[in-house]
């Protein structure tokens, strides 16, 4: 059994890979939460959302958001009727998001999740990394943003001075799956605002301590891959590189798997995690994520 822990891009496009090599009902997704709050009346999961419809093979992996080929009707009469849509949620994703919002009037968000990924007969367990509701703001040179403003508004455009998050616990299975598992795979993802939410919960690092921790870097050559990780890294005084991703997680981590083009830092890392694998990790293609599953998965495969 393996536990993977994902944000909404990065890794949930390894976990294409995975799935075509390895037993999905063998596998559980630990999702970031973070971000989630409500929009346009309904509660928005978005990296939960994206594991789920990356699982179900659903998933708009153009823009890492929604549902393929969805339609837009709801959002464009809302438009008309003069309700801020922030987000252009999709049709058939918003009747995702509304059964969510529904279903969390009388159950937790691990179990609304669960039920949803029954629902679309996804065998991978995909668990909320909490049940509790944070609240993320990005301190900028234009002042406090939402998580959202910041990123949708201000097209993550203004200078970042700081992040805060509130502090959550771990939802009921983090814990035990963790500890369960023959791997824990940390998926190249935003390490600010995705991967360290989830491992600075009560529990999370002494568990993964306990487990066989890889993880693969979201940076290659100096630079994200996509989105505001690099900008992210910077606000927190950290040079935006492999080695500094790897000494964020050197606590936990027993294998760290950089890109080639990484290769010189491979001496600096060795002197924080021993083990250092440098191998192609820019997933372009679904041939890429199963050549690079193949090498993060190893010997359980
Ligand atoms: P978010 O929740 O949408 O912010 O997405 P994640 O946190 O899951 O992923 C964002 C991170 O994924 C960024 O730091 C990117 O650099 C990284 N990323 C995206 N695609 C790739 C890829 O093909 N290879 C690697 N190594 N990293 C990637």
């Amino acid at each position: 059994m393996i536990t993977i822990l994902s944000g909404g891009t990065g890794t949930p496009k390894l976990i294409q890979g995975i799935k075509e090599v390895y037993e999905p009902s063998k596998m559980n997704i630990i999702v970031n939460t973070v971000e989630n709050d409500y929009f346009s009346g309904v509660y928005v999961a978005a990296d939960i959302d994206t594991v789920l419809y990356t699982l179900a093979d659903i998933i708009n992996d153009e823009t890492w958001y929604g549902i393929k080929d969805d339609t837009f009707f709801t959002n464009e009469f809302l438009k008309e009727l003069n309700c801020p849509e922030l987000l252009r949620i999709g049709d058939k994703d918003r009747s995702i998001k509304i059964q969510k919002t529904l279903l969390m009037e009388k159950h937790s968000l691990s179990e609304v999740v669960d039920i949803q990924r029954r629902r679309m007969n996804i065998e991978s367990k995909v668990i909320p990394m909490s049940d509790e509701h944070s609240e993320i703001n990005v301190y900028t040179d234009c002042g406090k943003l939402s998580f959202h403003d910041f990123l949708i508004k201000k097209q993550s455009k203004p200078e970042v001075l700081d992040i805060k998050y509130t502090k959550v616990n771990p939802s009921p299975e983090v814990i035990e799956i963790i500890e369960k598992s023959d791997m824990v795979i940390i998926g190249p993802s935003n390490p600010i605002t995705s991967i360290l939410p989830i491992t600075s919960m009560n529990g999370v690092e002494k568990a993964l301590k306990n487990s066989y921790c890889v993880a693969i870097s979201p940076i290659i050559g100096g630079s994200a891959v996509s989105g505001p990780a690099g900008k992210f890294m910077k606000a927190f005084s950290h040079e935006v590189s492999s080695l500094s991703v790897a000494s964020m997680y050197k606590g936990f981590l027993d294998k760290f798997i950089i890109d080639e083009m990484d290769e010189n830092l491979k001496d600096k890392i060795e002197k924080l995690i021993k083990d250092v694998t440098i191998t192609k990790t820019k997933m372009k293609n679904i041939h890429d994520k199963k050549m690079l599953a193949k090498i993060v998965l190893g010997e359980v495969i």
